[in-house]
């Protein structure tokens, strides 16, 4: 079970029950609804840009 950070409202979400997922830059993204999604997708460069990647692998 992993976790991860919601760009879009900043909410910690289950990977495993996210609302929904997009890939951005290489990178996944995981919302709390679908609504975030929607907001992301929408302009992902504004929620991307400046957040840390919460498991970064060398
Ligand atoms: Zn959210």
């Amino acid at each position: 079970m992993a976790t991860a950070i919601d760009p879009v409202c900043g909410m910690e979400v289950d990977t495993a029950t996210a609302a929904g997922s997009s890939e951005y830059q290489g990178q996944t993204y995981y919302f709390c609804s679908a609504g975030c999604k929607r907001r992301f997708d929408g302009d992902p460069a504004s929620f991307a840009e400046g957040q840390e990647p919460d498991e970064q692998q060398s």
